[in-house]
């Protein structure tokens, strides 16, 4: 799957792709803080919706910030 066209470095955000859970066992991931090097393109957000893109797997997943398990 390609990258989405709306994919953008100046928007990210960080959570743990759940496909390939890329940042699983990185410190500064676990530490909640901004890693240089695991985080996820923000596409779009509604309300508290928002729709996510790893850019290691490029896939494609939207997660409801009001609940912890992402939404697919
Ligand atoms: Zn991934
Ligand atoms: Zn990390």
């Amino acid at each position: 799957m390609p990258l989405d066209p709306t994919a953008d470095l100046g928007r990210r955000a960080w959570f743990t792709c759940p496909r390939c859970g890329h940042g699983k066992s990185c410190l500064t991931c676990e530490n909640g803080r901004t890693c240089g090097d695991h985080w996820q393109y923000l596409l779009a957000n509604k309300a508290s919706l928002l729709h996510l893109q790893c850019p290691e797997c490029t896939h494609l997943w939207s997660h409801d910030t009001r609940k912890s398990t992402p939404v697919r």
